[in-house]
């Protein structure tokens, strides 16, 4: 933080931001103004250089040709890279996920490099596309209550010793790798292929985005009911035999 600006970068929303992802970035904006932050907020559409000096980076998904233009874009611009040298922090859902990791296969049915900040691999599923809710248990390091999104992917991704699984899934697909986790994270940058929006879900997973960009243990609590009522209503629809 610089100014007691805390600068929040929404990554390319005209081509990656499927399934109301945008909201990943009110939600952010909206908790660290209730404790009192001054907040800038900057989208950047994919013709405009992206800015190596922000706080957090959200990144949404998309569907698969975007998914190759946001990529090839992101590689070339190579800010994005840069702002997690200068220790940003950065949140990926699904096609953002998969662009953050080493490689991924795209809508041409090539292997396509990604930007190598998570160490995880993505292909092609041959099964099912994994559609639906979904319900998991977040790695035990973070202290966060159960994950609750949404998937919607054909894409399959493969963890590296360099990253450790978000969560495991107790109902729902993930990373479809076979192996029951979902998501991947390291110390700055956290991949998920849950929708939702994720941290209208999960409020204390941006809670902790701020707290790493912040380099705070605690923030002072909110109301969360409006979040807790959401959790309570999506977790039990997971629940409900399909
Ligand atoms: N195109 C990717 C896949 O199907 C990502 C989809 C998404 O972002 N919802 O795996």
């Amino acid at each position: 933080m610089s100014d007691n600006q805390l600068r929040v970068v929404w990554v390319y929303p005209d081509l990656l931001s499927t399934y109301g992802d945008q909201g990943n970035v009110l939600v952010v904006e909206r908790r660290a103004r209730q404790r009192g932050l001054d907040v800038a907020r900057l989208d950047v559409r994919s013709d405009q250089p992206i800015p190596t000096s922000g706080d957090i980076y959200l990144i949404g998904g998309g569907e698969d040709r975007p998914q190759r233009l946001a990529a090839e874009r992101l590689r070339r611009d190579s800010g994005l890279p840069r702002a997690v040298e200068n220790g940003a922090i950065v949140f990926s859902v699904c096609a953002g996920y998969q662009i953050l990791g080493h490689e991924f296969v795209n809508d041409l049915g090539q292997r396509e490099p990604g930007l190598g900040l998570l160490d995880v691999v993505s292909v092609r599923g041959e099964g099912e596309r994994c559609v639906g809710d979904v319900l998991g248990d977040i790695d035990s390091r973070l202290g966060l209550p159960p994950l609750t999104g949404f998937e919607n992917h054909q894409g399959v991704t493969h963890l590296g010793p360099g990253s450790r699984p978000l969560a495991q899934v107790r109902i729902g697909k993930g990373n479809g790798s076979g192996d029951g986790t979902e998501g991947a994270y390291n110390d700055t940058v956290f991949g998920t292929y849950m929708h939702g929006p994720v941290l209208a879900r999960n409020p204390l997973l941006a809670d902790l985005l701020l707290k790493l960009a912040l380099d705070v243990n605690a923030l002072p609590p909110t109301d969360d009911r409006w979040y807790e009522a959401l959790r309570n209503e999506r977790i039990s629809a997971a629940q409900q035999p399909a």
